[in-house]
């Protein structure tokens, strides 16, 4: 199975804490330029908290060769603040953006104020409005909806909004049912959308910690890969290994199925993604 072209893949990275991270950071980007990404992009921590370091991680990332992109989170930040990192990443020479509402992190209070945005379609104008057409937009997707949505037509009514926004293209949140993304897509085109919507693809390594996330953000983790990593307990290996076939398995449907790319959600950790990338490249 090989990607066709135009099938573009993308690694997602956060940016690191501290030294150690930063090594550590480094020694997985040099393992995954072998898959020769079309970009790559840096999370930007709940309410800007990791703004300097997803700043800094891009222009080492740039400096390293490779397209990287920022995402910018609106919530908590006044559009100034915004105005004033879009600037940055211009003159940094930076061309695409993820843009996102992002989530207050618990404890930093509610938002509000006229000078701040409380949607990512708001985002989305604002960096038409003081940039033009200088950033490439990328914006996130729900195949299983959002899970402050009120109901899965309202949630893609509110994608639809980012689109006629301006967003370029969307990634999605993770899942492990491809349906749901076919289904989000035909529903979006629909809708009248006509973007690249890239699924957003998270490796399987740590039981503990997909269910941490898939909680959060409302991915389904089906029954039968729950049970089976249940079962699997502290067996890191065969944790890994099932979760290598499991969603290789499925991105290989996706592939076939002519996706517009692959988005990695690498968690800064190459082995997992590199297993996956070798399954689709034998
Ligand atoms: P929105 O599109 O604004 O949607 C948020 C919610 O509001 C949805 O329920 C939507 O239905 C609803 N909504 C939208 N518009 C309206 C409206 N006009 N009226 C009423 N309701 C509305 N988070 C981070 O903090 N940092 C990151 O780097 C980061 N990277 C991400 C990358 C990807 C690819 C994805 C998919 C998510 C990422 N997230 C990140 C998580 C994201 O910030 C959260 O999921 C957040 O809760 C929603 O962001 P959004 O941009 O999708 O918001």
């Amino acid at each position: 199975m090989t990607t066709h072209a135009g099938q573009a893949l993308s690694l997602e990275f956060f940016p690191p804490r501290d030294e150690a991270a930063q090594g550590r950071l480094h020694d997985t980007v040099a393992a995954l330029r072998s898959i020769n990404p079309a970009y790559v992009s840096v999370t930007f921590g709940a309410g800007g908290t990791t703004r300097d370091g997803t700043l800094e991680t891009v222009r080492q990332l740039t400096d390293l060769g490779f397209d990287a992109a920022p995402h910018l989170s609106c919530i908590g930040s006044t559009r100034a603040e915004l105005c004033n990192l879009l600037d940055q990443y211009k003159a940094q020479g930076v061309r695409r953006i993820v843009a996102l509402r992002g989530d207050m992190p618990s404890g930093m209070g509610s938002v509000g104020g006229t000078d701040m945005l409380s949607y990512a379609h708001e985002l989305v104008s604002l960096i038409r409005e003081h940039s033009g057409d200088w950033f490439h937009i990328e914006v996130g997707a729900y195949p299983e909806m959002h899970p402050q949505a009120s109901g899965p037509q309202r949630d893609l009514q509110h994608f639809v909004e980012k689109v006629n926004a301006g967003a370029n293209s969307a990634i999605t949140q993770y899942f492990f049912n491809a349906d749901a993304y076919f289904d989000f897509v035909d529903r979006a085109q629909m809708m009248g959308v006509s973007i690249p919507i890239v699924p957003g693809i998270m490796p399987i390594t740590n039981h503990t910690q997909l269910m941490r996330f898939s909680e959060m953000c409302g991915a389904e983790v089906p029954r039968w890969i729950r049970l089976r990593l249940a079962e699997m307990g502290d067996d890191k290996e065969s944790i890994r290994s099932f979760g290598t076939d499991v969603v290789t398995e499925m991105c290989q449907t996706l592939l076939e199925n002519q996706v517009p790319g692959l988005h990695f959600y690498t968690l800064n950790n190459a082995p997992a993604t590199l297993a996956i990338w070798k399954g689709l490249h034998p």
